[in-house]
């Protein structure tokens, strides 16, 4: 079922986005989330997804940041919703305003935002029935329901990530991946980052149309492939935190190095009270009739980090500049927050859903009380 939304005009105008908070940030909002998951809602990800050794909970994180072309490329505005406020004087998410397709720049792409996807994707999760769940043993032998209920679950797991990425929430600079900075006094990205993420396709990240361009001695050279404010915040900034160099894909396979990384980062976020809050009693999750306010509220509150940090004094104060210092302390406490938050709230959204499996009236009672 769609939200109806959705269903708004084109606009002539695109803007490109990359990954956000890269493999590593999704894998541990994955392991982290497990913590506080019920033994339903573990039961009924593993019915779903049937994990075995090859592919865990976090591979089903990241599992939409690879099947972003192809049969899925129409998915490819899930991951973000473009704000097109005035940064950094006012920060702010207006579904009609920013939750569209780019037309010109996405003719096969379906229209969305992480917003609408999250509520869509939860629409087809939540029409899940046990019969087709217990269809068969092996995912290839899934009915077609199944599947369905598979995949909405993957996306979930990956867009609850995103939605608390800030520049997924911005689309300033195209999320920033126009705004062109320094890191470790290094402009250029590093041959290596791009072979390193096969998936993550950046060849026309600097696309000439951006909704908000920016002014054009902001704007970075169409040809150079420079380090940007999003690969910082998505990628880079984790790295420093975590001491974590990326193997490339023949030293590390099957990715075991990552996600031993991602499982034990997901430990240490786990004892570290200051950087991992519970939520709020009000923390709303986005099951049920609330779904749709509750996915605006984590976006409108990862649009507001625009504002009060990540360009709190506009794109001259960051473009061009050394993020490797200053910006970087005052950024690792929202980054362990947003990761955390998002690994608290995926795990309360599938509670809430499992009890409404395992047994229907107490499970009415979880979403009325959400
Ligand atoms: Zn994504």
């Amino acid at each position: 079922m769609r939200s109806a939304f959705l269903r708004i005009l084109p606009v002539l105008l695109c803007a490109d986005h990359a990954l956000s908070w890269g493999d590593m940030g999704h894998r541990a909002i994955a392991y982290l989330s497990q913590q506080y998951m019920t033994p339903e809602a573990i039961r009924l990800f593993d019915t779903i997804i049937k994990p075995d050794e090859k592919f865990d909970i976090s591979d089903a994180a990241v599992w939409a940041d690879r099947n972003k072309g192809g049969i899925y490329a129409y998915t490819y505005n899930w991951h973000f919703i473009d704000a097109r406020d005035v940064v950094p004087t006012h920060c702010d998410v207006k579904l009609n305003r920013d939750c569209d397709f780019r037309g010109e720049c996405a003719k096969h792409k379906e229209p969305g935002c992480v917003v609408s996807a999250i509520v869509n994707q939860l629409s087809d999760f939540t029409a899940f029935t046990t019969d087709s769940a217990n269809s068969s043993d092996c995912p290839s032998n899934l009915n077609p329901d199944a599947k369905q209920k598979q995949i909405a679950m993957k996306f979930l797991f990956h867009l609850v990530g995103d939605i608390h990425q800030p520049l997924h929430v911005e689309d300033l600079g195209a999320g920033g991946n126009q705004i062109c900075v320094k890191w470790n006094g290094k402009t250029a990205n590093a041959h290596e980052y791009y072979t390193s993420n096969p998936s993550d396709d950046h060849s026309d990240r600097f696309h000439s149309c951006s909704v908000t361009p920016l002014k054009d001695d902001d704007q970075c050279p169409p040809w150079e492939k420079c380090k940007n404010l999003h690969q910082v915040w998505d990628s880079l900034m984790i790295e420093k935190l975590l001491k974590w160099d990326p193997p490339s894909p023949d030293d590390d396979p099957k990715e075991r190095k990552e996600k031993a990384r991602a499982l034990r980062w997901a430990g240490d976020l786990s004892s570290d009270g200051a950087g991992n809050p519970p939520l709020a009693p009000s923390d709303c999750v986005p099951v049920g009739r609330q779904a749709q306010a509750c996915a605006l509220k984590w976006a409108s509150e990862s649009n507001n980090l625009i504002c009060s940090f990540v360009l709190r004094d506009g794109v001259a104060a960051v473009k061009g500049h050394e993020l490797n210092g200053t910006y970087y302390n005052g950024a690792v406490p929202i980054i362990k927050r947003q990761i955390s938050r998002a690994a608290r709230r995926l795990a309360a959204m599938m509670n809430a859903i499992a009890a409404v499996h395992t047994d229907e009236e107490d499970g009415q009672q979880v979403l009325q009380d959400l």
